[in-house]
């Protein structure tokens, strides 16, 4: 038989012996399979070893044929091999037998809250006393909702690939880099006056000992008819007492951001020397907690609200830095390495 008919009717056996194999996939029998085809001592191996003998013209013609031959056989090895997994896998959950007749367990471990979970639900639970609604917005988002909408001009630096995660250029496709996004989705769903949080996973290019590439945001919006910053000022001085303890002052010094002017930043007294000067505070007695300002009018025009009849305020801030200060926790790591002795510090989960 000349090379070309054994291939042939190799492949045919192939083919064969797939289907047989497809009747009873066990993982034995695939390998068995592929070390019969594809192993050292193989058929696929002597193909090659016989290609050698063959004589000028037809080789590459045959060699070609072989290549296939062997794609073939590693895709069908690939697809069983999947197949004999999942036939494992059924196997193992129709012969586990559920015995209801065993005692409970009264050594249940409770799980506990993530200290981001549980200061977002402590806040969550203050802005609601303002009467704010809870708001949520996608992570994977249009360029026009996160930078465009909220008045980024196009030079913007944090529209840099350093800063941002870009996931599809052409549509302009980024991972949130702030909740702000969540603004533009509820001002343009909504007439004002509108009061909402929006708390969410955000994601910018940094890694480092204070910076991690996915952390966590709240976002703030009030608008309504008369609202100052004066109003912005006494909710947030208000919040943080209530959270952080009445003696712990705020302050807000200005500071730039795109969606926002007049624009500021709010330090609080530091939580760990009440203002005496620390490690944590860098010796100043302040913390840096969030920012916040007016809404711009240039967003109202990208929402279609009046700018002459409403203003509103906005703020964010992170909320893993916001827990770290709570719960005096020192390093940003320790709330994404899933420590179980870190975790055990917080109350359980549920509450008992
Ligand atoms: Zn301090």
């Amino acid at each position: 038989m000349s090379l070309l008919e054994t291939l042939k009717q190799w492949e045919g056996d192939f083919q064969t012996e797939v289907a047989q194999v497809q009747k009873n996939p066990e993982a034995e029998v695939v390998e068995q399979l592929r070390v019969r085809w594809l192993g050292r001592k193989g058929k696929v191996s002597t193909l090659y070893e016989q290609l050698k003998e063959l004589g000028g013209e037809e080789r590459p013609k045959v060699g070609k044929k072989i290549n296939d031959l062997r794609t073939s056989v590693e895709t069908s090895l690939e697809r069983l091999k999947s197949i004999s997994l999942q036939h494992a896998i059924d196997a193992k959950l129709t012969d586990r037998k559920l015995d209801t007749s065993l005692p409970v367990s009264r050594n249940f471990m409770g799980g506990s809250l993530h200290p981001v979970t549980l200061i977002r639900t402590q806040f969550l639970k203050e802005f609601r006393r303002y009467g704010f609604s809870v708001w949520e917005g996608p992570e994977l988002e249009f360029d026009f909702y996160n930078f465009g909408a909220l008045n980024f001009p196009d030079d913007h630096p944090s529209r840099d690939m350093q800063d941002t995660f870009f996931v599809a250029d052409r549509q302009k496709l980024v991972l949130r880099t702030h909740t702000s996004n969540i603004q533009i989705h509820a001002m343009l769903q909504n007439p004002p006056p509108i009061r909402f949080i929006a708390p969410g996973r955000v994601y910018r290019c940094d890694n480092d000992l204070t910076h991690s590439p996915m952390f966590h945001q709240l976002e703030g919006v009030l608008v309504d008819r008369g609202v100052s910053f004066a109003h912005l000022k006494g909710m947030i001085d208000a919040i943080v007492k209530a959270l952080f303890g009445h003696d712990v002052k705020t302050r807000f010094r200005p500071s730039f951001f795109p969606f926002v002017e007049p624009g500021a930043e709010v330090d609080m007294l530091c939580t760990l020397c009440r203002g005496k000067g620390c490690r944590v505070c860098s010796q100043t007695g302040w913390l840096e907690i969030m920012g916040c300002g007016m809404v711009h009018p240039n967003v109202f025009e990208n929402v279609n609200y009046d700018s002459e009849a409403y203003t509103g305020f906005a703020f964010g801030m992170g909320l893993d830095r916001m827990a770290m200060l709570a719960f005096g926790i020192d390093d940003l790591r320790l709330m994404f390495e899933g420590d179980e002795q870190f975790h055990n510090c917080f109350p359980v989960y549920p509450a008992r």
